[in-house]
């Protein structure tokens, strides 16, 4: 797959103009595999998202746009076509700036976000967001009652670098179909898989100005004013579950309704009776230097079959292309910076020194000198309650914990402060649902099966978040609830 030359937007979009940040400040855009500056982004100051709060504020509270769904309808149809266009230029974004596998990018990266937008398009065209619910006595006489949904206000949308495209159209898309106004402000790290949909908004749609606005920062600050000012009705945010409780202080003293997808540390159970051979998709831990929140990071083995399994695990690490993000043949690139290959080694060192046997990598790769590598690494014999078998690595790390039976394993598996994902393998479908029925999280797949699709909903049991992303729930997530309460019959 050639990429197309880098020619990205790099300015914020605020009440509909692509502004250069009111200090015409930038900061650089630092490409992962190579280190080089890729360019820099317009940096967004405290003064510029209290101009994105004000023109959303004001969108939300003097337009048509919370009541207008015909409208909402034609805009996220316009945005889904030119982003369409802009396709190819939003691939050679993330694989520069996220250092994501080019051949990942028609999955979890591109081409399947831009396919859910059309699933939020029909769904501002024909949710009912007003309905009448059946009449019922009060004090002996009939009642009529109206349900109303009603869009939530302003959000401010805060989101990490790992699949940035996907997690900023997850976020927008849902959010706008539904009426409300947008402020995002996406992770420092990726800032053009933001505001290059920034230009397309501006350019190909005919979203209001303020109805959606992008403010990239290298300021976290800038970013925490969405968390606490009494302007905005509702925060959403992914990324590191420390970053959400911060955001949950924040939002505390506004009782902001919030929605967070935070980390996980996902169990990947494969039972006693399933094809041994399936323990090699362990492997896929790796996948885009083990940067997604929903992996399967644990491995859990059943004693009986413990050394076959890792046999199978340790030829399929050793034979595991990663390296240039360029290459179709890697499925692993570089992690995001420099603080997370050194907080992804720490990891690995400290899961030495408590004493899990590694049995593959373990370091960064002599043969990439240039870029943020980390070698695809195996750890194996890891108890359960080790640093590394319960804290989120973010990294290519894989843990194999031993089990003893199908209790062992469903009570390892829960015994996390995280509930996202997971999965289960069996030679019996029944058995493997009912393990799956018992362990506590959001997702889960079934020999192999996969649930991500736009009418599902995503998220998160315990520390792993709040509120749902995707499907009905989703879109749900972003609405207020009113009665009005009439006379019967009328
Ligand atoms: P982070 O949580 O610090 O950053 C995510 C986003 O939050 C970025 O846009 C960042 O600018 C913003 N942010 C940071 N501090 C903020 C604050 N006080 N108020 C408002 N916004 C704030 O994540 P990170 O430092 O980029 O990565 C650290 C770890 O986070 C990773 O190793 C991983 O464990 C986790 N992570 C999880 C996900 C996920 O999808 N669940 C994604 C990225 C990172």
């Amino acid at each position: 797959m050639a990429l197309v030359p880098l020619s990205p937007e790099t300015r914020n979009l605020i009440d509909g103009q692509l502004v250069e940040a009111s200090n015409r400040g930038r900061f650089d855009n630092l490409s992962p595999s190579t280190e080089e500056v890729l360019g820099t982004t317009a940096d967004g100051t405290k003064d510029d998202m209290e101009a994105a709060l004000v023109a959303a504020r004001r969108a939300f509270d003097e337009t048509g746009w919370s009541e207008d769904a015909a409208l909402r309808e034609r805009c996220l149809r316009q945005l889904h076509e030119g982003l369409v266009e802009e396709k190819e230029q939003l691939r050679s974004i993330l694989v520069h700036e996220a250092g994501a596998p080019v051949t990942l990018t028609p999955w979890m990266h591109l081409d399947d976000p831009l396919g859910m937008l059309p699933y939020w398009t029909e769904l501002a065209g024909s949710y009912a967001f007003e309905q009448r619910m059946p009449d019922v006595p009060f004090m002996g006489t009939p009642q009529g009652r109206i349900l109303r949904r009603e869009p939530a206000g302003v959000v401010g949308a805060i989101t990490p670098w790992n699949v940035p495209v996907y997690l900023n159209l997850a976020k927008i898309a849902p959010a706008l179909a539904s009426g409300c106004t947008v402020v995002l402000k996406p992770a420092p790290d990726t800032p053009w898989s933001a505001t290059h949909i920034g230009k397309v908004v501006a350019e190909r749609t005919d979203i209001p100005p303020g109805v959606l606005n992008i403010v990239a920062s290298s300021d976290h600050l800038v970013g925490e004013i969405l968390s606490s000012d009494s302007r905005i009705d509702l925060v959403t945010f992914t990324g590191s579950t420390a970053t959400g409780r911060r955001i949950m202080e924040c939002a505390a003293a506004t009782v902001k309704k919030i929605f967070l997808e935070l980390g996980g540390k996902s169990a990947n159970v494969i039972l006693d009776d399933a094809d041994i051979r399936s323990v090699a998709g362990g492997a896929m831990t790796c996948v885009h230097g083990g940067q997604g929140c929903a992996i399967t990071t644990r491995l859990l083995l059943p004693r009986s079959r413990y050394d076959e399994g890792v046999a199978i695990l340790k030829a399929a690490f050793e034979s595991w292309n990663y390296g240039d993000p360029t290459d179709p043949k890697n499925l692993q690139g570089p992690q995001i910076s420099r603080r997370q290959q050194e907080r992804v080694l720490a990891y690995i060192e400290r899961g030495r020194d408590e004493g899990a046997q590694l049995l593959v990598g373990g370091g960064a790769p002599d043969h990439l000198p240039k870029g943020f590598y980390v070698e695809p690494t195996l750890f194996v014999d890891v108890d359960p309650d080790a640093t590394i078998a319960q804290e989120e690595i973010f990294g290519p790390v894989l843990c194999v914990i031993p089990y003893e039976d199908d209790d062992d394993a469903v009570r390892i598996a829960n015994r996390s402060a995280y509930g996202l994902s997971g999965s289960v393998t069996s030679a019996s479908l029944e058995r493997g649902l009912a393990v799956a029925r018992r362990i506590r999280t959001g997702t889960l797949s079934v020999n192999g099966a996969q649930w991500f699709h736009p009418d599902t909903p995503f998220g998160g049991y315990k520390q792993s978040g709040l509120g749902r992303e995707n499907g009905l729930q989703g879109f749900e997530e972003y609405l207020e609830t009113k009665v009005i309460a009439v006379p019967a019959g009328s």
